[in-house]
């Protein structure tokens, strides 16, 4: 099968989120099953080409966005041990920042930019004869791709028989622009955009609807989450659209890449470890704690870690409510890493000013980092508002690091709550958004602590679940199959 992959984030070349590792495994996975992959990301300045030996290639393009041509160039290369292609769409100006988006919360011109990476890519496809069987859309950055091939290559014989499918990452994250400005950058006729159309929401272009609306399938990111969208309270006002296209919704749970994240192999480990060998993750929280500069007496307290966005997503409102509560009973050390809202980070930093020995706290975005502190912690915290996945609690699972989540979207696929008496269980998991259910997680946490034998047996069901990506990346397979079955 011929496989295109569109996506503003695709590790390791380009990260802000969860999306990136999905994107990357499934394009390293569809290849390694024998399809010929091809993943298009914008060449973000912040990329370092020579690392990842990305070329500059001699393919360049006009593209027409309205008033004005923009020349795209081509960048290309592979994943890193990996026969799937990488190609990166260049422009002189439009992805000249450090980082992925144009702010973090929807930059005024992100239309302009991703308008001209949408429509750069058939023609990129064109430019390197490449046929696409399936065309796979990531979040909202990626949709207009469909409509743009629906309605100005519908005679292109390179995209006669393209099925494609639209994966949401986050509903939140919607891409709501003005409707003169991309009518004029996409070029599409002004009945488009009409109230009640597919590009149309509240009176402005939702990239996020039109995804929803002109795939051939969807595909959320878990089970859970796809039943959740159904309803207001998780929808994020996409309820109309979600429920007008509920026979072609399906939920695939994410997985892990255990080339990445796996105790025995992760190379920022300064040891390895199974679950044969769980005393040597004793010696890297000892070590963690050390190099935190945590003082000695408190070694044997539980190291409970939180590696996320500080967003309020995140279940940072029921955090903020509790955690002095929690921290003044000196019962066990909170690690953050993190970066996000302002406000949150200021409750961190403020925590951490009042309780210095139980708080450790890295205000930034480091890879190796959160390997290493997932691994040295005894509990993962994610008490979410809604998770449309998660990925974070699926590498806590396989480190031996207990999960402590509030039961929402993919936490709820992957963590059920430990019942000592029975002796099953992953995790801690509490039903509610409430600030009073996490506290009783979190003293539950500290309860079981206290018994080896109950920590023991939590970590060993962890570790033994297969949350494997090649596991999500046939069920991918299975639904592009059925995409183009339904096309003869
Ligand atoms: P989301 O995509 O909503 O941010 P996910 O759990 O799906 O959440 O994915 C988050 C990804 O980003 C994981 O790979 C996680 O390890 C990583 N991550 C989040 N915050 C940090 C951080 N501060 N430093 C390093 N990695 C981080």
């Amino acid at each position: 099968m011929n496989i295109l992959l569109a996506a503003a984030e695709i590790n390791p070349f380009a990260k802000g989120g969860g999306m990136a590792d999905v994107t990357s495994y499934l394009c390293i996975e569809w290849a390694e099953m024998g399809h010929d992959v091809v993943a298009v990301l914008p060449s973000y300045k912040a990329i370092d080409k020579s690392a990842y030996g990305l070329v500059e290639t001699e393919i360049s393009f006009d593209v027409s966005m309205g008033f004005s041509k923009e020349k795209a160039v081509v960048y290309r290369g592979t994943f890193p041990n990996s026969s799937a292609k990488i190609y990166l769409i260049g422009h002189e100006e439009f992805f000249d920042e450090e980082y992925v988006y144009g702010d973090r919360n929807e930059d005024e011109d992100d239309d302009r930019r991703f308008i001209f990476f949408n429509k750069a890519i058939p023609e990129l496809c064109k430019a390197i004869n490449f046929k696409p069987d399936i065309l796979n859309c990531h979040d909202y950055h990626t949709s207009f791709v469909m409509p743009i091939l629906k309605t100005q290559y519908q005679s292109e014989p390179l995209f006669e028989r393209t099925g494609t499918i639209f994966t949401i990452h986050n509903l939140s994250y919607q891409g709501i622009y003005d409707k003169y400005r991309v009518m004029d950058f996409t070029e599409m006729k002004h009945k488009e955009f009409e109230v009640g159309s597919w590009f149309e929401h509240e009176g402005k272009v939702n990239f996020m609807k039109t995804g929803i609306m002109y795939a051939d399938r969807i595909i959320t990111v878990s089970p859970t989450y796809a039943e959740e969208i159904k309803e207001p309270y998780y929808s994020e006002g996409m309820q109309d659209a979600i429920n007008s296209r509920l026979r072609d919704i399906t939920g695939v749970l994410n997985g892990v890449n255990y080339r990445i994240w796996d105790p025995k192999i992760d190379i920022f480990l300064s040891k390895n470890y199974n679950s044969e060998s769980l005393e040597i993750k004793e010696q890297l929280k000892l070590e963690y704690l050390e190099e935190s500069k945590i003082p000695s007496k408190k070694h044997h307290l539980p190291l409970i870690s939180f590696v996320n966005r500080l967003t309020e997503q995140k279940g940072l409102d029921i955090i903020e409510n509790k955690i002095n509560k929690l921290l003044s009973t000196n019962k066990f050390i909170l690690a953050v890493l993190g970066e996000g809202q302002e406000k949150y980070e200021d409750l961190i930093i403020e925590a951490k000013n009042q309780f210095p020995n139980n708080v450790i706290l890295h205000l930034k975005y480091d890879e190796g980092e959160a390997h290493r502190l997932i691994a040295a912690s005894d509990f993962l915290l994610m008490p979410s508002k809604f998770e449309p996945c998660g990925l974070t609690q699926m590498y806590a699972l396989k480190y031996g690091t207990i999960p402590i989540v509030r039961s929402t979207g993919g936490l709820a696929d992957t963590i059920t709550n430990y019942i000592s008496e029975k002796g099953i269980g992953n995790g801690i998991s509490f039903p509610h958004y409430n600030r009073d259910e996490f506290e009783a997680a979190i003293r539950k946490a500290v309860d079981l602590y206290k018994s080896k034998e109950h920590i023991e047996i939590i970590r060993r069901n962890g570790m033994e679940e297969n949350h494997s990506s090649k596991r999500c990346a046939k069920k991918y397979i299975e639904i592009f199959k059925e995409v183009l079955d339904n096309k003869d």
